[in-house]
Protein backbone atom coordinates (compact mmCIF):
# COMPACT_ATOMS: atom_id res chain seq x y z
CA UNK A 1 0.00 0.00 0.00
CA UNK A 2 1.38 3.47 -0.73
CA UNK A 3 0.73 6.56 0.77
CA UNK A 4 -1.45 8.64 -1.36
CA UNK A 5 0.01 11.92 -0.40
CA UNK A 6 3.66 11.57 -0.73
CA UNK A 7 3.99 8.14 -2.87
CA UNK A 8 6.36 6.12 0.38
CA UNK A 9 4.83 2.38 0.81
CA UNK A 10 3.20 1.96 4.08
CA UNK A 11 4.09 -0.59 6.49
CA UNK A 12 2.26 -1.03 9.59
CA UNK A 13 4.83 -0.39 12.32
CA UNK A 14 4.03 0.03 15.69
CA UNK A 15 0.28 -0.08 14.52
CA UNK A 16 0.45 3.86 13.64
CA UNK A 17 -1.89 4.44 11.10
CA UNK A 18 0.15 7.11 9.70
CA UNK A 19 2.64 7.34 6.60
CA UNK A 20 6.22 7.18 8.30
CA UNK A 21 7.52 10.16 5.41
CA UNK A 22 4.81 13.08 5.53
CA UNK A 23 3.08 11.90 8.73
CA UNK A 24 -0.63 12.27 6.53
CA UNK A 25 -3.70 10.02 8.45
CA UNK A 26 -3.82 6.93 6.98
CA UNK A 27 -6.57 4.82 8.81
CA UNK A 28 -9.60 5.23 6.35
CA UNK A 29 -7.09 3.19 3.38
CA UNK A 30 -6.33 0.75 5.88
CA UNK A 31 -9.52 0.23 6.42
CA UNK A 32 -10.67 -0.29 3.34
CA UNK A 33 -7.76 -2.45 2.55
CA UNK A 34 -8.31 -5.19 5.28
CA UNK A 35 -11.91 -4.64 4.11
CA UNK A 36 -10.32 -5.92 0.75
CA UNK A 37 -8.52 -8.63 1.84
CA UNK A 38 -11.51 -9.83 4.13
CA UNK A 39 -13.78 -10.20 0.52
CA UNK A 40 -10.36 -11.90 -0.87
CA UNK A 41 -9.80 -14.28 1.84
CA UNK A 42 -13.80 -15.05 1.49
CA UNK A 43 -13.16 -15.86 -2.12
CA UNK A 44 -10.51 -17.97 -1.28
CA UNK A 45 -12.41 -20.49 0.97
CA UNK A 46 -15.42 -20.39 -1.70
CA UNK A 47 -12.86 -21.38 -4.10
CA UNK A 48 -11.64 -23.75 -2.05
CA UNK A 49 -15.23 -24.92 -1.53
CA UNK A 50 -15.87 -24.84 -5.41
CA UNK A 51 -18.48 -21.90 -5.28
CA UNK A 52 -16.77 -20.36 -7.85
CA UNK A 53 -19.86 -17.58 -8.77
CA UNK A 54 -20.08 -16.61 -5.17
CA UNK A 55 -16.02 -16.83 -5.05
CA UNK A 56 -16.12 -14.07 -7.98
CA UNK A 57 -18.87 -11.75 -6.24
CA UNK A 58 -16.46 -11.56 -3.35
CA UNK A 59 -13.30 -10.96 -5.01
CA UNK A 60 -14.86 -8.54 -7.18
CA UNK A 61 -15.83 -6.62 -4.17
CA UNK A 62 -12.45 -7.06 -2.65
CA UNK A 63 -11.71 -5.50 -6.66
CA UNK A 64 -13.71 -2.71 -6.26
CA UNK A 65 -12.24 -1.41 -3.05
CA UNK A 66 -8.62 -2.01 -3.83
CA UNK A 67 -8.12 -2.48 -7.53
CA UNK A 68 -4.35 -1.97 -7.46
CA UNK A 69 -4.06 -5.51 -5.90
CA UNK A 70 -1.91 -7.79 -8.38
CA UNK A 71 -3.04 -10.84 -5.39
CA UNK A 72 -6.88 -9.68 -6.45
CA UNK A 73 -6.24 -9.88 -9.95
CA UNK A 74 -4.26 -13.36 -9.85
CA UNK A 75 -7.39 -14.57 -8.15
CA UNK A 76 -9.67 -13.67 -10.17
CA UNK A 77 -8.10 -15.14 -13.43
CA UNK A 78 -8.07 -18.20 -11.09
CA UNK A 79 -11.85 -18.47 -10.64
CA UNK A 80 -12.34 -17.78 -14.64
CA UNK A 81 -10.16 -20.64 -15.37
CA UNK A 82 -11.63 -22.80 -13.15
CA UNK A 83 -14.92 -21.62 -15.25
CA UNK A 84 -13.51 -22.52 -18.38
CA UNK A 85 -13.30 -18.86 -19.39
CA UNK A 86 -9.61 -18.74 -20.42
CA UNK A 87 -9.31 -15.54 -22.21
CA UNK A 88 -10.97 -13.58 -19.32
CA UNK A 89 -8.16 -15.49 -17.15
CA UNK A 90 -5.34 -14.19 -19.15
CA UNK A 91 -6.30 -10.77 -18.98
CA UNK A 92 -6.74 -10.96 -14.92
CA UNK A 93 -3.09 -12.63 -14.75
CA UNK A 94 -1.94 -9.87 -17.57
CA UNK A 95 -3.66 -7.08 -15.52
CA UNK A 96 -1.85 -8.91 -12.23
CA UNK A 97 1.13 -8.42 -13.83
CA UNK A 98 1.15 -5.36 -14.45
CA UNK A 99 0.69 -4.16 -11.13
CA UNK A 100 3.56 -6.69 -9.67
CA UNK A 101 6.07 -8.02 -12.58
CA UNK A 102 6.94 -10.87 -10.84
CA UNK A 103 3.61 -12.43 -9.12
CA UNK A 104 4.35 -16.05 -9.02
CA UNK A 105 1.07 -17.22 -9.42
CA UNK A 106 0.01 -14.82 -12.63
CA UNK A 107 3.53 -16.04 -14.20
CA UNK A 108 3.01 -19.31 -13.78
CA UNK A 109 -0.48 -19.62 -14.58
CA UNK A 110 0.18 -17.26 -17.50
CA UNK A 111 3.17 -19.39 -18.47
CA UNK A 112 0.92 -22.73 -18.45
CA UNK A 113 -1.79 -21.45 -20.47
CA UNK A 114 0.70 -20.17 -23.36
CA UNK A 115 2.06 -23.70 -23.12
CA UNK A 116 -1.65 -25.02 -23.30
CA UNK A 117 -2.67 -22.62 -26.43
CA UNK A 118 0.76 -23.92 -28.13
CA UNK A 119 -0.54 -27.00 -28.53
CA UNK A 120 1.74 -28.80 -25.27
CA UNK A 121 -0.84 -30.23 -23.56
CA UNK A 122 -0.33 -33.73 -24.69
CA UNK A 123 3.51 -33.35 -24.26
CA UNK A 124 2.60 -32.10 -20.81
CA UNK A 125 0.09 -34.99 -19.94
CA UNK A 126 2.60 -37.23 -21.31
CA UNK A 127 5.39 -36.44 -18.79
CA UNK A 128 2.57 -35.61 -15.63
CA UNK A 129 2.35 -39.03 -16.45
CA UNK A 130 6.24 -40.08 -16.04
ZN1 LIG B 1 3.14 10.09 2.90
Amino acid sequence: MKCPVCRATYRPVNETPSCRRCGADLSPLIQIHDQAVWHYRQAIQLVKAGDYAAAQTQNNRALALHYNNADFHALAGQVWALQGEFQLASAAWKQALKLEPLHPVACSCLRILTELSQGDIFRLTESDLG
